[in-house]
C-alpha cells in the first residue's frame, strides 16, 4: 500500500498532465476523494467555519447550483455561494461555500463563459473536497515518516533518524499539497469545463485567459523599459508576475482552446450561446 502510495506521488510530482488523465492514478484519486471518509473529513475540517460575507445574488446561486448539478455533486451536498474574501481570484471553493468577488466576477463585462467555466471549475473543487483532502494528505505525510520511524524504533546511533524523519516528513507535507493542488487545478479545469457543455462558453474562457496573460505581459515588458517605478507600478509588476506564475498550474491556453474544439465537435452549446446564436 505504502509502495503504492509513494508510486502515485512520484507520478504526480513527475509529470501532472499523466496524472490528469483519466488512468489509475486519476480514478483512484477521485474514488477516494468522493469517498464518505472524504465527505465526513470535509463536515470535519468545516466545523464550526461558518460563512463569512454575504450571500451572492439569486442568479448566482441558480447559476451555482447548476454546475453543481453537472458535475455531479448530490443535492444535499452542494454549497452556497457568497460574496466575499477570494484572495485574489475572481472564485474560489472554500470547504462550505463558493465565494465569489463581486468586483471580479458578478460584473456585467464578464462574459457568461467566464462566469460558467469558473462556476464549474470550483464545483469541480466542491465534488472533489479538495481543500479538505489536500489538508489531510499533508498531514498524513508530515506524521507518516515520524510515525514509520517510531515504529522500527531505531537504536544508538540510529536514534539520529527521529530528527530526520520529522524534516522528512514536513518536506514530504508540502511537497505533496503543492503538486497535489497544482493536480486539483488541471482536473477541475478539464472536468469543469466539459461539464459546462458548451463550446462557446470555453471558448470565452480561453479568450479571457489569452488576454490577461498578454496584459501581464506586457506590464512587465514596460515595467522593464521604465526607470523609477511608482508604488501602483511596482503593485502591477508583481500582480503580473504572481498571474503568469500561478497560470502555469492552469490549463494552458491551447488546452481550453482544445477542450473548446472537442465540445464544438461534438456540438455543445448551452442554453445561453444557443439563444445568443439564434439572436446574432
Ligand atoms: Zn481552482
Ligand atoms: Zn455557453
Amino acid at each position: 500500500m505504502r509502495r503504492l502510495f509513494l508510486l502515485a506521488l512520484l507520478i504526480l510530482h513527475t509529470s501532472p498532465q499523466i496524472a490528469n488523465q483519466k488512468g489509475f492514478v486519476g480514478r483512484a484519486l477521485a474514488s477516494a476523494a468522493q469517498s464518505e471518509g472524504a465527505h465526513r473529513w470535509n463536515e470535519l475540517a468545516a466545523t464550526g467555519l461558518g460563512f463569512s460575507g454575504s450571500p451572492a445574488s439569486k442568479e448566482m446561486q441558480e447559476l451555482a447550483n447548476a454546475a453543481q448539478e453537472a458535475v455531479g455533486i448530490p443535492f444535499e451536498n452542494r454549497v452556497p455561494v457568497r460574496q466575499g474574501s477570494t484572495d485574489g481570484a475572481a472564485a474560489i471553493a472554500d470547504f462550505n461555500a463558493i465565494y465569489i468577488n463581486p468586483e471580479l466576477f458578478a460584473h456585467q463585462d464578464n462574459p457568461h463563459g467566464v462566469k460558467q467555466c469558473d462556476l464549474h471549475h470550483e464545483a469541480v473543487h466542491i465534488k472533489y473536497h479538495d481543500s479538505s483532502c489536500s489538508i489531510f494528505l499533508k498531514l498524513a505525510t508530515n506524521l507518516g515518516a515520524p510515525l514509520l520511524t517510531c515504529a522500527l524504533q531505531p537504536q544508538g546511533k540510529l536514534k539520529a533518524l527521529y530528527p530526520l524523519s520529522l524534516l522528512v516528513g514536513i518536506w514530504a507535507g508540502r511537497l505533496v499539497q503543492r503538486n497535489y493542488m497544482f493536480y486539483c487545478e488541471r482536473r477541475a479545469d478539464s472536468e469543469g469545463h466539459y461539464a459546462t457543455g458548451c463550446y462557446m462558453c470555453v471558448r470565452e474562457k480561453a479568450k479571457d485567459i489569452k488576454g490577461t496573460l498578454e496584459c501581464a505581459h506586457q506590464i512587465i515588458q514596460r515595467c522593464q523599459e521604465t526607470q523609477d517605478l511608482n508604488p501602483d507600478q511596482k503593485k502591477a509588476q508583481a500582480w503580473s508576475h504572481d498571474f503568469i506564475k500561478s497560470k502555469a498550474h492552469y490549463l494552458s491556453v491551447d488546452e481550453n482552446e482544445a477542450i473548446a474544439a472537442d465540445l464544438e465537435k461534438q456540438r455543445k452549446l448551452c442554453a445561453f450561446h444557443k439563444t445568443a446564436e439564434r439572436t446574432s
